[in-house]
């Protein structure tokens, strides 16, 4: 996996948050292993939750469900995966 990007910092009242996405286009099922890029949603995780310099920081991740495209695999949609 490619890890995320940061794609925006935004500051609310007491808080600063960091959006990030995934940077592949694509993942693979932990099912059956096939890759898919066919989007079938997407959700946000905030995934970190700490200060920084005194300031409470969120990174809130957009997680990507992609639809597994193997008919015969059980798993019809999976989240991708974000790592290092
Ligand atoms: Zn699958």
């Amino acid at each position: 996996m490619a890890g995320i990007v940061v794609k925006g910092v935004e500051r609310t009242l007491g808080a600063v948050v960091l959006h990030a996405w995934g940077r592949s286009t694509e993942g693979a099922c932990p099912r059956c292993g096939e890759a898919s890029g066919r989007v079938h949603g997407r959700y946000v995780r905030r995934l970190a939750d700490c200060a920084l310099g005194g300031t409470r920081t969120v990174l809130a991740l957009t997680v990507r469900r992609f639809k597994c495209l193997n008919r015969a695999c059980e798993a019809v949609t999976f989240a991708e995966q974000c790592r290092d």
